[in-house]
């Protein structure tokens, strides 16, 4: 066992068992050895590689579709052009170059945020977005964005937030707790909250004793605060995440660790831990702020703003060999095999707006 794991077993040791949500915010956040505050998760020497990470044209169409939601919105300044979970900075780096060409008002008049819970990640977003152009804030939750108009971005931040397990154990759903062998590796056990049949999707309510039912109040936490703002302020948001737009049962706790997947108790700290995004729970949360939300999936979106015909442009002046890497790019993003299905969108917009590609609700 490493030094994260021996941690968490005295915890358990001497508190007893944990929740899923706790041994996941300890694992990716533990000040000495936590994921995200200690490691360099991205890209093909890393652990997993994100959409910005894959091809700049991401970044470019998610800028384009900013550029049409400022205009749809009124087009309000001063505003702020926000990114939430940035990772390396990759993504807002090409959306304010996208932005300075194609909306050179909307780029000169906002003021730049990044939102980001790791101290040693913030100090790699400077670096990346040193010659970038405008000035950026950074900060630490969403709370102390300025008291203005926000447009807001996220990539694979919902999934890397804690989320609970509830199993059905003698035709009650009783949340999966953490705790330890009788040799001390960690076993998932019963723990003692349980979950009202109303917190239920109705599919759920005659499920077999062993099925597995997540709910992720942290995720709702954060959708809530950002909905909250963009009602009273104005503006909108998108964000892109693997998971479902349906709720339904399983178990999604993952750990990748060097582009493979691994067991969620094999490295803790040393390899990444999320699990699905439940989109129709984010959506409740969005619209009980008074906000439209629109759903698609990443491939809908990107073909949706034109993803071939700029990867046409963008092979123009290329050999055969960047031709080849920007067909590969776009397999990766919108092909669906890759992240086209299985990673979802969802929009945030005021009542009444519609922003294209995504279709009013009917
Ligand atoms: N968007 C990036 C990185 C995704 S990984 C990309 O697509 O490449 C998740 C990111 O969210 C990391 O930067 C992580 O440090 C950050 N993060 C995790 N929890 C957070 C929180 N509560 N608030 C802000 N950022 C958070």
């Amino acid at each position: 066992m490493n030094r994260l794991g021996e941690k968490i077993a005295a915890l358990i040791g001497a508190a007893g068992p944990i929740s899923v949500a706790d041994y996941m915010a300890i694992c990716l956040f533990d000040p000495e050895y936590g994921y995200y505050t200690t490691r360099e998760p991205f890209g093909a020497a890393g652990d997993f590689v994100t959409a910005p990470e894959v091809s700049q044209m991401f970044g470019e169409l998610v800028a384009v579709w900013l550029a049409e939601a400022w205009s749809a919105v009124g087009a309000p300044l001063p505003l702020t052009i926000a990114e939430i979970g940035p990772g390396r900075g990759t993504l807002m780096k090409d959306m304010v170059r996208t932005l300075r060409r194609i909306a050179p008002r909307l780029a000169a008049g906002a003021d730049f945020a990044l939102v980001e819970a790791s101290p040693r990640l913030t100090a790699v977003q400077r670096d990346t977005l040193s010659d970038s152009g405008p000035a950026f804030a950074w900060h630490a939750t969403p709370d102390t964005l300025p008291d203005q108009p926000l447009l807001i971005v996220g990539n694979e931040i919902f999934d890397a937030l804690p989320f609970r397990q509830f199993v059905r154990h003698d035709g009650k759903w009783m949340e999966r707790a953490i705790g330890l062998d009788a040799d001390g590796s960690f076993r998932f056990g019963i723990g003692t909250a349980s979950l009202a049949a109303e917190q239920l999707p109705t599919t759920a309510r005659n499920a077999p004793d062993g099925s597995i039912f997540e709910i992720a109040p942290a995720r709702e936490a954060l959708m809530s605060a950002l909905a909250q703002r963009i009602a009273a302020r104005g503006g909108a948001g998108i964000f892109f995440d693997y998971g479902h737009l349906e709720p339904g049962l399983g178990d999604t706790f993952q750990a990748v660790r060097k582009h493979r997947s691994e067991g969620v108790f094999d490295n803790p700290g040393e390899a990444d831990l999320t699990s699905h995004v439940d989109f129709s729970a984010l959506e409740a949360v969005a619209t009980s702020h008074g906000l439209a939300a629109r759903k698609a999936t990443q491939a809908e979106f990107l073909l949706g703003m034109g993803l071939l015909e700029r990867a046409g442009r963008l092979g123009q002046a290329g050999d055969s060999a960047v031709h080849e890497k920007i067909t590969a790019d776009v397999e990766r993003l919108a092909g669906p095999d890759q992240m086209g299905e299985l990673f979802k969108v969802l929009a945030l917009l005021p009542p009444g707006v519609s922003v294209p590609p995504f279709r009013d609700a009917s």
